[in-house]
């Protein structure tokens, strides 16, 4: 029987994952497919692991992974997607933000035919001001720097076909952008709409610095514009400074008078040292991110699985292998 894997990456959710679990089961026992919910623990510092080996007991069909440490939403789901063993993987939060009462229109748009199946959040309440005004900026630059489009209210809540999650399994990258990369890699594909309530319980784990990292990640993984900018910028100062030259060779020569005084120079020069220094740090974030992909680490390390079908799998291929 066709079988539907849930990925859950949870970060400090224990409060969360039971109400989730029981949600979730609940739908999907209405649907005729076999599922597996596979939680992966990316670094909890409260009792989630223990929650989720209680409800890997208590439940057929729950698993769980534990990362060695955080490595954040993005690389916990790439664990996720490297141990689900569904023909079809749905991402989604742990924290009840992504409701399970959309999955069986995500599955039934699967059954017509698409390999992704996105989702598009229509309504947050009580997400802060703040959040969504930046949140909105980033899809709009994001969208028009790499050329892939980002709606906003996309979230890493969607359903996967295999043929997607084997070729994203395959990437090697360490700073994984699933939203930029899911159009990326192509397939047929469609977005089901969706209400997101607030989180359920504890608080939201991504801090500004967080988001900074994830905004820096997404744009410098697929758009090389903030490089060409230093062209744009050279052609324009080089403009400017040939002009100004003309006008002290003109006042000299012409009108017979020097152009009076150092401050200009001094301030020209500043502004140009400030501009050559950003372009440097634009030009470094981009060396960081050569440096890291040549270490070639892995993108998550596995410190305990709960008897994940998943990775039996995978361990078996890699006794096949020797
Ligand atoms: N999460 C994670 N690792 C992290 C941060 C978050 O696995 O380092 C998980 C978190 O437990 C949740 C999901 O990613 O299931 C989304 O996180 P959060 O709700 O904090 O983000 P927001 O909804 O504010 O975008
Ligand atoms: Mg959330």
């Amino acid at each position: 029987m066709t079988q539907i894997s849930i990925v859950i990456p949870a970060r400090n959710e224990e409060g969360n994952l039971p109400v989730l679990c029981k949600e979730l089961s609940e739908v999907l026992s209405t649907l005729q497919y076999e599922y597996e919910i596979l939680i992966v623990d990316d670094g909890s510092t409260d009792s989630s692991w223990k929650t989720i080996q209680t409800l890997h007991q208590q439940q057929v069909g729950i698993f769980g992974i534990k990362l060695s440490r955080n490595f954040g939403h993005q690389n916990a789901l790439m664990a996720g997607l490297h141990f689900a063993s569904g023909d079809a993987v749905i991402t989604m939060d742990a924290d009840m933000q992504h409701p399970p009462s959309v999955l069986p229109s995500l599955i039934s748009r699967w059954e017509q035919g698409y390999k992704a199946v996105n989702t598009l959040r229509i309504a947050t309440e009580k997400e802060g001001f703040g959040k969504r005004v930046t949140s909105k900026f980033f899809y709009r630059v994001f969208s028009w720097l790499s050329g892939s489009p980002l709606k906003s209210g996309m979230a890493d809540f969607r359903l996967l076909d295999r043929s997607i999650v084997e070729v994203l399994t395959s990437f090697q990258e360490p700073h994984i952008f699933f939203r930029g990369l899911i159009p990326w890699v192509g397939f047929s594909s469609t977005d089901v709409e969706y209400k997101s309530p607030p989180r359920l319980s504890g608080s939201a784990q991504y801090s500004f610095r967080m988001m900074v990292r994830f905004a820096l990640a997404g744009l410098t993984s697929f758009s090389i514009f903030p490089l060409r900018i230093s062209i744009l910028i050279g052609i324009i100062t080089a403009g400017l400074a040939f002009i100004e030259l003309f006008y002290v060779l003109f006042t000299a020569i012409i009108a017979e008078t020097s152009v009076p005084g150092w401050a200009s120079t001094l301030g020209l020069m500043s502004f140009l040292f400030g501009i050559l220094f950003i372009l440097l740090g634009v030009i470094g974030e981009y060396i960081g991110r050569i440096f890291e992909t040549v270490k070639g680490r892995p993108q998550f390390i596995i410190q305990d699985a709960l008897n994940t079908p998943g990775l039996k799998q995978a361990k078996k291929s890699q006794t096949d292998g020797d």
